[in-house]
C-alpha cells in the first residue's frame, strides 16, 4: 500500500516500541531484526526497515501481517480518501519532526523517546510538552492505540 510506503510509522518506534513474535520467528528472523534479551519480541526502531521499507517483507513476522492502522483501514473501506490518509500521516511525520527540532535533536524516534520518558518523570518543558501533545494527538487518530 502506497500509503504506507511514504509512513513506516509502525516499524520505527513512533507507534510501538515492540513487536510480539511468534515461536520460531525470532530464530528465522536471525539478525535481519533486533531482539528483545528479555522477552524475545522484536525491538523498534526495526532493523529490518529502510527507507520507510520492511526489508523482510515476504519473511515478516505474523503481527506484522496483520497489522493495520486505523487510517489504513479506513482507506481500504473508503471512510478516508488517498488525500486524507496522506494528510494523516503528512501530519505526523511533520509533527515529530518539530518535536525532534524543539528536543535539539535529529534523530526524531530517539527525541520522541526521550521526551516521552520526560514527560513521565515530569521533567519535559513547555513547549516540548506542547510538541508532543500535538504529535500525540494525531498518532491517536491515525491508529487510536499509542503507547507511551
Ligand atoms: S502506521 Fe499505518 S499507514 Fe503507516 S506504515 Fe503502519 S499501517 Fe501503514
Ligand atoms: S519486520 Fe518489517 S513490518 Fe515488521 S516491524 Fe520490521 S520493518 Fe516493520
Amino acid at each position: 500500500m502506497s500509503l504506507c510506503l511514504s509512513c513506516g510509522l509502525c516499524c520505527d518506534g513512533t507507534l510501538f516500541r515492540r513487536v510480539p513474535l511468534e515461536p520460531g520467528e525470532g530464530a528465522r528472523l536471525g539478525p535481519r531484526v533486533r531482539l528483545s534479551e528479555g522477552d524475545g519480541s522484536l525491538v523498534q526502531p526495526c532493523r529490518a526497515l529502510s527507507e520507510r521499507k520492511c526489508g523482510v517483507y515476504e519473511d515478516r513476522p505474523a503481527v506484522c501481517r496483520k497489522f493495520r492502522c486505523l487510517a489504513l483501514e479506513q482507506l481500504e473501506t473508503g471512510e478516508l480518501t488517498e488525500d486524507e490518509a496522506q494528510e494523516l500521516v503528512s501530519e505526523a511525520l511533520a509533527r515529530r519532526r518539530r518535536l525532534a527540532e524543539v528536543m535539539g535533536f535529529e534523530d526524531e524516534v530517539h527525541a520522541l523517546s526521550l521526551a516521552r520518558a520526560q514527560a513521565a518523570a515530569g521533567l519535559l518543558g513547555d513547549e516540548a510538552t506542547a510538541a508532543l501533545e500535538r504529535l500525540s494527538r494525531t498518532l491517536f487518530f491515525l491508529n487510536l492505540t499509542v503507547q507511551r
